[in-house]
């Protein structure tokens, strides 16, 4: 293991990261750390909760010269990971004098525009609101230095790769700049090669998404069973929860029905007011409540160390999605557990996920003696689980490329999940119209999540 102090960051910078209780550097700050010092571009891969985080905000916090104007630029796909983004760097970054505006869509202009006029070194940023203030000049970035796209494979995504464009457009090109994620697909790969110079593609553990220290297993139901089920695994449970579900509306629901039954449970999908969002957040962050029920708009990124387990009340509609979401618990090499309900109808969706987790899989179904009796068109799609998983996927030749976009996707701005890159853009379902609009062909403003 390697001590930060050996990395070669300033003192200042490693008093903050004293001040965290680290000790030693993870294997991905350990690696990217050093490069981006030597200002060469970084396309940086590990697992969920292994401190990709520390990992660019530690790079960008030794290079950066407070009172010097605006140099640092993060962006991530979600306010409430820019949110965190913010509040972590802001710890790390304590003794160094530098300053950071977060700038996201749903909040008042006007507290953003006070950050700025008292001047900040860094801003960490959802792309739609960040647009707004280039278009205003209230951000310039002529100066900058220092770019990161965290969960990168979502920010090249179609739903923002043109924003993307737009903002390097106006950024200096001899910035160092580095992507950060824990899947990082070829396409994106490619993709990269666009967008950076020479970059040193560190990629730890990339051909095994699975999780590690997940306790891994699913169940299929009836979807009208899976309230009964989902109470059944939480009532023992000491820690926090996490449950994932497929659209707003069903959110709002598992929510109000664990109210009913009692449950200190808060909810976040993307047609809340922001303010509530963050209200929700900030509860479950401070153990406030004890159960998170959510859409994927709280799938990545977001770090709550007390998190044991993620129900993936419905499996998710996008295959990335499913490691993301079960991410969310295990962090920083601790334990966890996930459990995903499987209803009838979403077997052939689950079995394309199931194919990419490398690690054993409880099947629950089996330990816990729980028949099902599936119609017959979807017999097919289960006996592929028993025997291994075959192509026999019933999905029309589909196979992955035709997966997550099509299919059960309704509205909102991604007109299809599969693609990613440039050639993308046309297909883009709606633009951008006003100015709280940020997020809307993402996580926030008016996506099916
Ligand atoms: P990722 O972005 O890779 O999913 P995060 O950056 O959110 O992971 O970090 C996950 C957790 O690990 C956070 O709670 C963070 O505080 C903690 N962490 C990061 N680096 C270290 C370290 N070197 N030692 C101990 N804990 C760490
Ligand atoms: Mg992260």
């Amino acid at each position: 293991m390697t001590k930060f102090k050996d990395l070669g960051l300033k003192d200042e910078v490693l008093r903050g990261v004293t001040d965290q209780g680290y000790e030693d550097a993870f294997p991905i700050q350990e690696a990217v750390i050093p490069v981006l010092l030597t200002k060469r571009d970084v396309v940086g891969q590990a697992h969920t909760g292994s401190g990709k985080t520390a990992a660019f905000a530690l790079a960008m916090l030794n290079d950066i010269i407070p009172k010097k104007g605006i140099q640092g630029l993060i962006m991530a796909p979600t306010r409430e990971l820019a949110i965190q983004i913010s509040t972590e760097i802001r710890k790390m970054g304590k003794h160094t004098g530098i300053k950071i505006a977060t700038v996201y869509g749903g909040q008042g202009m006007g507290i953003q525009l006070d950050a700025l006029h008292r001047g900040v070194e860094i801003i960490v940023a959802t792309p739609g609101r960040l647009i707004d203030h280039l278009k205003r000049g209230s951000i310039e970035l002529g100066d900058i230095t220092h770019i990161v796209l965290d969960e990168a494979d979502t920010m090249l995504d179609m739903g923002f790769v043109d924003d993307i464009q737009f903002i390097l457009d106006l950024s200096p090109e001899d910035r160092v700049m580095s992507l950060f994620s824990a899947t990082m697909p070829t396409a994106i790969l490619r993709l990269a090669e666009d967008y950076l110079h020479n970059p040193k593609q560190i990629l730890l553990d990339a051909d095994d998404l699975s999780g590690e220290g997940i306790d891994q297993s699913f169940l299929v139901i009836k979807d009208r069973d899976k309230f009964k089920y989902l109470l059944d695994f939480i009532k023992p449970l000491k820690g926090q929860i996490i449950v994932f579900c497929s659209t707003k509306y069903r959110t709002r629901d598992v929510a109000k029905y664990l109210h009913q039954e009692k449950y200190n449970a808060v909810a976040i999908e993307g047609d809340m007011s922001q303010s509530r969002r963050e209200q929700s957040m900030a509860k479950f962050r401070n153990g406030k409540a004890d159960i998170l029920v959510a859409t994927d708009v709280a799938s990545r990124g977001i770090d709550v160390p007390r998190v044991e387990l993620v129900v993936n009340y419905d499996v998710p509609n996008q295959e990335m999605a499913y490691f993301h979401r079960i991410g969310r618990t295990a962090r920083a090499g601790t334990e966890g557990r996930a459990i995903t309900f499987v209803s009838y109808s979403s077997i052939g969706d689950w079995n394309i996920i199931k194919r990419q987790i490398k690690v054993p899989l409880r099947d629950l179904n089996q330990e816990m003696h729980i028949e099902v009796s599936i119609p017959d068109p979807l017999k097919r799609q289960s006996s592929s689980r028993r025997f291994g998983g075959g192509n026999s996927y019933g999905r029309g030749g589909g196979g992955r490329s035709s997966y997550g976009g099509g299919g059960r996707s309704s509205g909102g701005g991604r007109s299809s999940g599969g693609g990613y890159g440039r050639n993308t853009r046309d297909d883009r379902g709606t633009k951008r119209k006003d100015t709280d609009s940020d997020g809307k062909n993402s996580y926030g403003g008016r996506s099916r999540w």
